[in-house]
């Protein structure tokens, strides 16, 4: 479908003034508004008041907001996005030779800053509004680590205390993380812990734990709520992060129109939905007003295929059920995937926005299964260079499928994907593959009724 003659660049860098200064809000053009987050004690939804004991007040408004298809992205946002903005669309051109294929292949990337991954985004806009309300700083968890990096990074910039539960086991594997993130001023705190009441009630009923990601959600949040000037903070999910991360789709459709680029096929992976949200934001508004249309397709690991095999339903945001209810696409907020799963998008549910475009038909959803994934990893590192974050690699590994099938075909259609980040600190998955020791599990569907048991009994 693409148009224009004229050789494309490897890489089409915007300008700095070509950077978007609004969000888009894809909620304001859905027929179908995602469903309301719901207080765990009433099955009400949940008030602004409400939500602005746990989260910082203007990020309250973002996420109640449904009607505002636009929201200026303050300029002290913009300043510090022009340090690593706008990121390059790379054409695939040595992936596209190698493949063979009559494909054209473009990629978001989103690596190219410290923290590694498109999660600087929305921490530095967090980060921000926290700022501006006069806290003294923000709690969050980490588990990979990648949040807790971004957002060490953007509390570091202005002068926030940044406390960071990062899942136990992570915490000991993963101790150059810890170190970037003690680095950039931030305190890091092994999850379960001792700081927290709900820390030492689980270290009492499980000694020896090596945490989970649902546990260090509530000592993060306990210890917001507890502490006089503190909030929560929250880097995947919620309506807030994909906002702030549609700045990825508003560079990628800007760059496109600039070279009379229309893409056929657009992928990204989704762990809670956030790059993948952002990425499509501008397209899917199209799609949603009638103007054009887009093959959408969110990719996520046959280990947690939480969009493929998931339901959809009002569930807990975190295994301590501490937060919210959400509905959303979802495993339920007790299954976890199985112990060797190690290529990320972890996550049991789902954006709330994303599952409700999915159950329009809106998008579409596949599951890939890892060794496949450190596959295209592996082969997207050799030809194209940079060493993607298995995450990331989800998106490669369909993006790579599809210029196949285009091969088969004949068609020339235009495929952009979202390389959401860099590997370096997953070389313990990447170790497993090279050593031959990586194995797939799919969850048997006795495996998946025991996460649905445990979903909350609601309309
Ligand atoms: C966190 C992360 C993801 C998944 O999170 P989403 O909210 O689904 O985007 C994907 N890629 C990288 C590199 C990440 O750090």
């Amino acid at each position: 479908m693409s148009t224009n003659n004229t050789q494309i660049p490897y890489k089409i860098y915007l300008e700095e003034k070509e950077m978007p200064r609004q969000w888009y809000n894809v909620r304001a053009h859905m027929k179908n508004k995602p469903a309301p987050l719901l207080n765990p004690a009433t099955l009400q939804p949940m008030t602004a008041r409400e939500l602005g004991q746990v989260f910082c007040d203007e990020l309250v408004k973002q996420e109640l907001d449904d009607s505002n298809p636009y929201i200026d992205i303050p300029v002290e946002i913009v300043d510090f996005y022009k340090m690593y903005r706008p990121s390059p669309l790379v054409r695939a051109y040595c992936l596209e030779k190698k493949l063979q294929t009559p494909a054209k292949i473009y990629y978001k990337f989103e690596g190219n800053n410290t923290s590694g991954s498109h999660k600087l985004n929305s921490a530095i806009a967090q980060a921000y509004y926290a700022k501006k309300q006069g806290l003294k700083g923000v709690t969050t968890e980490t588990g990979a680590g990648q949040w807790g990096t971004a957002l060490s990074m953007a509390c570091s910039y202005f002068d926030l205390d940044c406390k960071v539960y990062m899942v136990k086991v992570s915490y000991e594997q993963k101790p150059f993380r810890r170190e970037v993130m003690r680095t950039y001023g931030a305190s890091v705190t092994p999850s379960p812990s001792e700081t927290t009441e709900v820390g030492r009630r689980i270290l009492a009923e499980h000694p020896g734990t090596t945490g989970s990601l649902g546990c260090a959600i509530s000592e993060a949040v306990e210890t917001a709520t507890s502490m006089e000037g503190y909030r929560y903070v929250l880097g995947s999910v919620l309506n807030q992060v994909l906002l702030h991360q549609s700045v990825i789709g508003l560079e990628t459709k800007t760059a496109l129109d600039k070279y009379g680029i229309v893409p056929d096929i657009i992928i990204g992976c989704a762990g809670g939905g956030s790059n993948l949200g952002g990425l499509i934001s501008p397209f899917m508004g199209e799609k949603l007003r009638g103007e054009r249309d887009y093959q959408i397709i969110a990719v996520e690991p046959a280990s947690c295929p939480s969009f493929t095999r998931g339901r959809y339903a009002y569930d807990y945001c975190d295994t301590g059920r501490v937060c919210p209810l959400s509905k959303m696409y979802t495993l339920g907020s007790g299954f976890i995937p199985s112990a060797n799963h190690a290529g990320g998008l972890r996550y049991h549910g789902m954006s709330s926005t994303l599952s409700q475009l999915y159950d329009d038909g809106l998008m579409e959803a596949r599951s890939v299964e890892q060794t496949a994934v450190f596959q295209a990893a592996e082969q997207f590192a050799r030809i194209e260079g940079i060493l993607p974050a298995p995450e990331s690699a989800h998106a490669i590994r369909v993006a790579i499928d599809e210029a196949m099938k285009c091969k088969e075909t004949g068609e020339t259609k235009t495929i952009v994907f979202g390389l959401t980040g860099t590997g370096y600190f997953d070389m313990v998955a990447y170790e497993k593959y090279n050593n031959g020791e990586m194995t797939d599990y799919i969850p048997t569907e006795a495996d998946l009724e025991a996460g649905f048991a445990g979903l909350p009994k609601i309309l």
